[in-house]
């Protein structure tokens, strides 16, 4: 049990420590609520310790810091550490800038961070039921390795990514665009080294033709899409998967060594059976695809697959149903929200399980949204709360709305708005949201 003994009841209920989850742990604890944290894993940080998912994409819309709070205390510790450069120019030119870092020192920043805040945590706690009454979550179902037991609570968040608390709870929820098999795809990350960022650079730099690349990088960090005209020799690999680029990111203080976010599978990552057809056709597509990458990319000719994340990355499954589901035009059209919780600056980025490509869209000038508190509240559910990937969105918009800056932004409302709600004896959906969205500009965050 991390931070102290447990107890059976609690203020705030965290379900899911993933940046979200997080997030809104050490929020609600620092409003004075007592706070657990339940993580079915053996790390937090969500998919981005499990999966090995880098960088963190994007703090910042074209023309400033979007997001800050927590988060930006989380990037701080990093660079205190030397786990991060902190927010750099992205070299592909998709978003303002990225965030690379060292996961195992994420994984460290985090327990510090939770501790510091008097937040009580549990890993290897799956939670497994849900007990409600009259419209309010009673209890959880806590199974572990070796027993099972139950945990009361006044507010419940749902950072599970998701928001299968909520759905267990009877929230109504749609997977993909309403068709499951339009979920997009997983990807089973590689940490790769024996990477030789001399011979890339110099090849990119002759190439630019074959890469997606930002009028003004210097490549002076390596965030590599493209090697698209080598990707048709991929076939005679005998992959599973099909791709028309290469995407890869250096790891900060590792030198030589990228996360590759190639592999792609479809399939609804929250039916068991999928995800485990993902899983083994990761694990034994590497070693083909490491083929593939030593004998035909430049640079890759000593290189040598060092680990896969633990789980494959889950990109998309389930959407619970909101008291608002955000729509993709409130992203393009920049729909204003008296009730706003924080913004977003990441654009429309859908990886399409049918096809090698992506769909994106741009968000106009000055490429921002804005996120309602609405959409932290599954309908016909008085005391949860929904954090990160877990909000109410649809397939379009939570293609932009899913990454990891803008999860601790809404999991830091979410833990603000929890332990208000136990504050001022209301609801969570009663909470005042200008109360709200004073604790978050306390905290450092941005709403407007
Ligand atoms: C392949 C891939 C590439 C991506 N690329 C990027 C990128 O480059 N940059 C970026 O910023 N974002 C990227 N994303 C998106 C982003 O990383 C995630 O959407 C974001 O980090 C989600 O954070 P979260 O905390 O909401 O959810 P998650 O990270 O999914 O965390 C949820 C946590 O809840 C736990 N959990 C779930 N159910 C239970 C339960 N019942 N009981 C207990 N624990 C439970 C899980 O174990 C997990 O730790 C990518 C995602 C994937 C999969």
């Amino acid at each position: 049990m991390g931070s102290g003994k447990m107890d059976k009841r609690y203020d705030v209920v965290v379900i899911g420590g993933g940046i979200a989850g997080v997030s809104s742990a050490i929020a609600a604890s620092r409003q004075g609520a007592r706070v657990l944290l339940l993580e079915k894993s053996m790390s937090f940080g969500g998919v981005l310790t499990t999966a090995l998912v880098n960088p963190m994409m994007t703090f910042h819309s074209p023309v400033r810091q979007v997001i800050g709070g927590i988060g930006q205390e989380i990037v701080d510790r990093l660079i205190g550490m030397e786990g991060s450069f902190g927010h750099i120019d992205d070299p592909i030119g998709f978003v303002s800038s990225i965030t690379p870092f060292d996961p195992e020192k994420l994984k460290s920043v985090l327990i510090c961070m939770l501790k510091e805040a008097g937040v009580n945590y549990m890993f290897g706690a799956l939670v497994t039921d849900v007990f409600s009454k009259n419209r309010f979550v009673r209890e959880v179902e806590v199974s572990t390795q070796s027993c099972r037991f139950t945990i009361k609570g006044s507010v419940f968040v749902d950072s599970t990514g998701e928001g299968n608390l909520s759905i267990r709870a009877g929230a109504g929820y749609f997977k993909g665009d309403g068709d499951q098999t339009s979920c997009q795809p997983m990807t089973l990350v590689m940490r790769i080294r024996g990477v030789d960022r001399e011979v890339i650079t110099s090849y990119v730099k002759d190439h630019r033709e074959d890469f997606v690349l930002s009028d003004t990088t210097d490549l002076s960090y390596l965030g590599i899409a493209g090697f698209f005209s080598f990707m048709p020799r991929l076939r005679k690999y005998a992959v599973s998967f099909k791709r028309d680029r290469l995407l890869f990111f250096e790891i900060p203080s590792h030198p030589g060594e990228v996360f590759m976010n190639t592999t792609r599978y479809p399939g609804d990552g929250s039916n068991v059976i999928e995800l485990t057809e993902a899983q083994s056709k990761g694990n034994c597509d590497v070693w083909k695809f490491m083929e593939f990458l030593k004998n035909e990319i430049p640079g890759f000719s000593n290189a040598a697959l060092v680990q896969t994340g633990c789980s494959i990355g889950v990109r998309e499954t389930t959407h619970v149903v909101g008291d608002y589901v955000i729509k993709v035009d409130d992203l393009l059209k920049r729909k204003q929200f008296a009730d706003s919780i924080a913004v977003g600056a990441y654009p429309v980025d859908l990886h399409m399980p049918g096809s090698e490509g992506l769909k994106t869209m741009k968000i106009p000038f000055p490429g921002e949204y804005y996120v309602p508190l609405r959409a932290l509240f599954p309908t016909g559910i008085e005391n949860v709360v929904l954090a990160g990937r877990a909000l109410s969105a649809e397939h379009l918009a939570f293609s932009a709305l899913r990454t990891s800056p803008l999860a601790s932004a809404t999991g830091m409302a979410a833990g603000i708005c929890a332990a208000m709600s136990l504050g001022s004896g209301l609801k969570v959906r009663e909470v005042p949201f200008g109360s709200v969205q004073r604790e978050i500009v306390r905290m450092g965050g941005i709403f407007e």
